[in-house]
């Protein structure tokens, strides 16, 4: 549906759950209180919300988390969710540490493409952002990916003095591998308030400067605000998605649900749309649905213009990226 201010909004992310199998320091660091299990939602709610979705005109769904593949019988999920007639296409971001052994599963499921994120090549220093030393698992999963049908996507986050050396090693993994290497400014909400990030301008001058060569790609490669470009010769694309410093709220098409049911409009603002106390209040089916596309409706209708990363006072969330979905 068409909100406010004129933007289409067609795309959901889901998230499925805030536990992870890691510990990134910006995102989860160790120590971070749970969700009690009873609050989150069932795969048959998620499903419920993704239909009143889809009668305001989602169409394109990323199942993330926490790690989305920690919870179990996620494969199933997206099964299901394939299934609900009007979608067209489910997506995953994952840190990759069981993507190897859950890909056949995914692929089977119908999954379209995945996002697999990654800072870093070097396995001491996988250790000291992520706190687990499962750098080799993830490699695993990206080489499974890459060596598969699906469309595949490294997302890469860079803290200043911690791995901004790796910019053009990290962009090498799309010379070496058929796969789009994307760098994602940090956004100040929750821990990566306290991290320092590195702009954009600063990823594409270095690379720029080490191959002149560097030219825009316009050719559309997803769902989100990306750009990218491209160096003759790769087998995949450079992406920059510059939350902080290149404002592309004009072009959001996107809303957030987080795991507890909680409808996000904007990643900067704490205002939620709280939609389980529709799903357990004993509606009949049809109530229900009528419910949920009202609340959903009014959400995706009054979505902020903008955010405000820029004036951090201005910034009312204060959920952790985990709980959220990034
Ligand atoms: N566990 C999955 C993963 O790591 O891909 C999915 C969830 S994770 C929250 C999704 C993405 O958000 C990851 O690529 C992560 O690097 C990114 N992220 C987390 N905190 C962030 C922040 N403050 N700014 C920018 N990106 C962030
Ligand atoms: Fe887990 Fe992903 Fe957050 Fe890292 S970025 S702690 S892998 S949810």
């Amino acid at each position: 549906m068409i909100d406010q201010y004129g933007r289409n909004i067609d795309y959901m992310r889901i998230s499925i759950t805030d536990r992870c199998s890691l510990r990134c320091r910006y995102c989860m660091p160790e120590g971070v209180e749970l969700v009690p299990m009873k609050d989150i939602l069932s795969y048959e709610e998620i499903a419920e919300i993704v239909s009143a979705g889809v009668k305001l005109g989602i169409t394109k769904l990323k199942i993330t988390g926490g790690e989305p593949l920690v919870r179990r019988g996620c494969p199933d999920l997206i099964r299901s969710l394939k299934q609900i007639p009007g979608i067209e296409q489910v997506t995953m971001t994952t840190n990759g540490v069981l993507l190897e052994h859950y890909l056949p599963a995914l692929l089977d499921a119908g999954l379209d493409a995945v996002n697999i994120s990654l800072d870093t090549l070097n396995r001491e220093r996988f250790e000291q952002i992520t706190g687990r030393d499962l750098f080799v698992e993830v490699m695993q999963g990206i080489k499974a990916a890459a060596d598969s049908s699906i469309r595949t996507k490294i997302n890469t986050v860079l803290q200043k003095d911690i791995n901004t050396d790796e910019i053009l090693p990290l962009a090498g993994l799309a010379e070496t591998y058929p796969l789009d290497v994307r760098f994602i400014e940090m956004m100040p909400i929750g821990f990566g308030a306290e991290t320092e990030g590195v702009s954009n301008t600063e990823v594409f001058n270095t690379l720029k400067e080490h191959y002149p060569q560097l030219s825009d790609d316009s050719s559309v490669h997803g769902n989100g605000p990306a750009v990218y470009a491209h160096i003759p010769g790769w087998k995949g694309s450079i992406g920059f998605i510059s939350a902080v410093h290149g404002k592309f709220c004009s072009s959001c098409n996107r809303i957030r649900l987080s795991a507890q049911g909680q409808i996000k409009p904007c990643l900067c603002y704490g205002d939620i749309a709280d939609l389980r106390p529709v799903l357990r209040q004993g509606y009949n089916a049809e109530d229900k649905q009528e419910k949920l596309q009202e609340i959903l409706y009014d959400a995706i209708f009054h979505k902020p213009q903008e955010h405000c990363f820029e004036n951090f006072e201005k910034i009312t969330e204060k959920n952790r990226m985990v709980k959220i979905g990034g």
